[in-house]
């Protein structure tokens, strides 16, 4: 599939304020154009090292000059992390994310331990995120010899947005970042947070910067606020379902290949409502009952839904999973002309040929 580049804002938001069946429908094709529609990913959110951090995200509970119940924790030990991966493991989950409320990584003891949880991981057959702040070229090497397979830095919102979230550094420097991973074979994660007071022309503007990285990201996390006493969002009305469903829509059309994550927030939506997100495209829960430090589903809950909704958990390193079956495209359609480009012959060869391509590309996986 040819991946567009050159997405504008006015482009975007077209999609973004389509009416809502069409959305979903364009959504849901191209989703299963490119991905099992009952494959699932489930990661865990591991916090590392809680509170501290000398940034000013207004929506976060870890920055220091915020006062909230939060309770902060130096940098876990190796064995914890093994401990935490091998029990997120055993529950469904085939990606731990590792986030520590650091500025920037420093070279030093801290980091070296960083390295070694990677590797522990990495032996555990799970994908290994972590998400650290701002890196440098070196770093982002060092972290891709331990073995990380992606590293997650997010855009939070639009550059026009951007200042009125963060001060203590600005969307350049985010670019910058995730210029650095790019130069390694990790793969980028890279998503924002919608319900922080920003226009859909913001969300817009979010998506354009993320679309129009040539390669897209891997991995695309879209967040509801959640918001937390103590912190200058606090707030925040919720985020009406129906946003959330658009940009997890928006999202899937204008990064087909992207995986999708349906991330904070979800305690705030029905079964219902995810169910919609997961048709329009997302492809991705963090499980666990804990957000790095904002409320989530219980894992047994969320395998409930899964149960309910027929959804299967995606296997580690698993990136393009089977396309839908002809039998199921039979049922919907009724003449080869109104069958959608999945199931028309050769389509699932040159998809695999595609597949398989990637793969090689990706030295390790
Ligand atoms: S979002 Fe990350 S960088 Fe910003 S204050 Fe929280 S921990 Fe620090």
């Amino acid at each position: 599939m040819t991946i567009k580049h050159d997405w504008t804002k006015e482009e975007i938001l077209e999609i973004y304020n389509k009416p809502f069946m069409e959305l979903l429908y364009e959504a849901a094709t191209v989703h299963r154009q490119q991905h099992d529609p009952n494959t699932v990913q489930v990661s865990t959110l591991l916090s590392i090292k809680t509170g501290g951090c000398p940034e000013d995200c207004g929506y976060c509970p870890q920055a220091a000059r915020y006062h909230t119940d939060l309770e902060g924790n130096d940098l876990m030990s190796v064995n914890q992390v093994k401990a935490q991966a091998l029990r997120a493991k055993a529950t469904g989950s085939s990606r731990v994310c590792m986030g520590a409320a650091w500025r920037n990584v420093k070279d030093g003891s801290e980091f070296d331990n960083v390295l070694e949880m990677v590797r522990t991981i990495n032996k555990l057959d799970m994908e290994v995120c972590c998400t650290l702040g701002m890196l440098t070229e070196n770093q982002a090497q060092r972290l891709a010899e331990a073995g990380l397979y992606a590293y997650n830095h997010n855009l939070d919102t639009s550059e026009d947005y951007y200042k009125e979230v963060i001060s203590t550094r600005g969307f350049e420097d985010r670019l910058q970042t995730i210029n650095n991973v790019r130069k390694t074979n990790v793969t980028v994660c890279s998503g924002g947070i919608i319900g922080m007071g920003e226009s859909e022309a913001d969300r817009a503007g979010m998506l354009v910067a993320l679309a129009t990285l040539n390669p897209q990201p891997e991995s695309v996390p879209i967040n509801a606020l959640v918001p937390v006493e103590g912190t200058p969002m606090a707030e925040e009305k919720p985020v009406p379902i129906w946003d959330m469903i658009r940009m997890v829509a928006t999202t899937r059309i204008v990064m087909p290949e992207t995986q999708v994550r349906l991330s904070a927030g979800r305690t705030q939506m029905s079964r219902e409502g995810q169910a919609m997100c997961f048709f329009a495209g997302a492809n991705s829960i963090f499980a666990g009952d804990k957000l790095l430090t904002t409320p989530n589903p219980d894992v047994n809950e969320d395998m409930e839904m899964f149960k309910m909704l027929g959804l299967n958990p995606q296997k580690a390193f698993e990136k393009k999973s089977q396309p839908v079956s002809v039998a199921a495209d039979k049922s919907q359609f009724n003449s080869q002309d109104e069958k959608p480009k999945w199931s028309r012959p050769g389509h699932k060869i040159e998809r695999n040929l595609q597949a398989q391509e990637k793969a090689k590309s990706k030295p390790g996986f």
